[in-house]
């Protein structure tokens, strides 16, 4: 399988290069040259195979021989062996709807399905090449805790990760500090996250720096990290009794658009899903388009659900690239028309294609905690933040429509990395797991460095 740039401007590549590149180098996003799809009776005979079989006979339709069978298997059954349970993503049944829980990974949160592979993935890529590579990386929380744990240990490659110091939760910055492998660094900035974050972007500017110590992100533009997030849909589909697996909706909490997007992916591949329901917060610049049409940013503002916090969707371009049939020189002049103003209005008929793609609601911190509290008193179950916005959206949808048959909503986060929202909601915090419990007396390392872009390049090249 090739891969193409969306803005049209590269050479095709294969799944290995697309991997080490990340961000296309014509600025564009990388995408497989053709969407494989899987006929209803090779579904059937998806579904009853495991999760790393799953992801082995998902991921050779993207991957084709680039990576021997053998190989591939071993990556991903290393990968998933770091889950706490066998089934990866399992459902969980709860006030008549379907829970799948994402968050059994090292950090307690989705991202780990993805960036556990992807560590795996870049130690093998970097090997065969005989290359290291240095991830550079700014985090609010989730992102760099999963990043890290993905790359710790692994050979030929380094993370540095600067977090805002002081800034991150507790539990956040413990799951990142207390990894002392020796190829993983902690800058704690003296600053906030958009510090930390014009310092990464002006270090990747440096084109000589950059090549000197061969630098690489992990951000969730990576087109790894979408092909993983695709196997769980088909997971929730094996797992659904049998007279739900027809038409079934999937609500899912975004902010990047990347979980929703490996979602619409699994539908063209053949998953038969009748409705993807977005949910985002307060910063609803998606769920705003999805309803009107019009994709426009907005001052971004801190909500209970900081990982979705975000109002410029970095997959979102993927999506307008398919909804243009393709078109780069559509969807270039789109992106100059949205980087030049802020805003962005796709026109009629490409509108009506997104309502047929997507439902979206918006859910604000009051209705996320109300939800939270709902859940709770109905049955016990204990909502983080992320995923009581989903849920919340689906209980609108139920409110609407009295036959909408089988939901299945996508759990981000386990509730104890956000107690205090779990607090404000229920009176009390969510019993921390063991992997929480234990971090407490865990010895940390970091170095406090300035929000400075010299320093930090001091820093990596020390
Ligand atoms: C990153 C994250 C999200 C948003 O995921 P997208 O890929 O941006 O859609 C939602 N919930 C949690 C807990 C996250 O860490």
């Amino acid at each position: 399988m090739k891969y193409i740039s969306t803005r049209g401007r590269i050479e095709p590549v294969s799944f290995n290069q697309a991997v080490m590149m990340g961000l296309a180098s014509d600025g564009g996003l990388l995408l497989p040259e053709s969407i494989p799809t899987f006929s209803r009776d090779e579904i059937d005979e998806l579904a009853k195979l495991s999760y790393p079989e799953l992801a082995f006979a998902v991921f050779t339709r993207f991957i084709g021989d680039d990576i021997p069978a053998d190989d591939l298997r071993r990556l991903i059954q290393s990968s998933y062996a770091a889950f706490s349970t066998e089934l990866v993503a399992p459902l969980k049944e709860v006030d008549g709807l379907y829970i799948q829980e994402l968050f059994h990974g090292p950090t307690l949160a989705f991202k780990d399905v993805a960036l556990q592979f992807l560590g795996n993935l870049f130690e093998y890529l970097l090997q065969r090449e005989n290359r290291s590579l240095n991830i550079i990386g700014a985090t609010s929380g989730d992102t760099g805790s999963a990043a890290i744990h993905g790359i710790r240990g692994k050979e030929n490659i380094n993370i540095f990760i600067l977090h805002p110091h002081g800034k991150v939760s507790p539990v956040q910055e413990k799951q990142m500090t207390s990894v002392l492998d020796d190829n993983v660094f902690n800058l704690a900035i003296e600053g906030n996250f958009d510090d930390g974050q014009r310092v990464v972007k002006e270090i990747f500017a440096d084109l000589e720096f950059k090549q000197r110590y061969s630098l690489g992100a992990v951000n969730s533009i990576n087109w790894a990290r979408i092909m993983s997030q695709i196997v769980y849909y088909f997971s929730a589909y094996s797992q659904l009794p049998f007279e739900d697996r027809k038409d079934f909706t999937v609500v899912v909490p975004t902010g990047n658009f990347g979980n929703i997007f490996a979602g619409w992916m699994a539908k063209q591949m053949g998953l038969p899903i009748k409705r993807l329901l977005l949910a985002t917060n307060a910063n609803d610049i998606l769920s705003r388009f999805i309803n009107t049409g019009i994709y426009a940013t907005a001052q971004a503002q801190p909500t209970l659900s900081p990982s979705m916090d975000i109002q410029r969707a970095s997959n979102f371009e993927r999506y307008l690239y398919y909804l243009n049939d393709c078109d780069t020189k559509k969807l270039e002049e789109m992106m100059a028309v949205f980087s030049g103003s802020g805003s962005l209005e796709i026109g009629k008929e490409l509108f009506a294609k997104v309502q047929t793609d997507f439902n979206a609601t918006r859910v604000d911190d009051p209705a996320t905690l109300a939800t939270i509290k709902d859940i709770w008193q109905k049955t016990g179950y204990i909502l983080d933040p992320h995923t009581a916005t989903g849920v919340c959206a689906a209980n609108r949808l139920r409110d609407q429509e009295s036959k909408i048959g089988t939901i299945v909503c996508l759990a981000t986060a386990h509730p104890a990395k956000f107690p205090d929202a779990v607090e404000k909601a229920i009176g009390q915090p969510p019993l921390a797991p063991p992997a929480i419990a234990a971090l407490e007396d865990l010895p940390c390392r970091f170095d406090l460095i300035k929000a400075d872009t010299d320093a930090v390049k001091a820093y990596v090249d020390e």
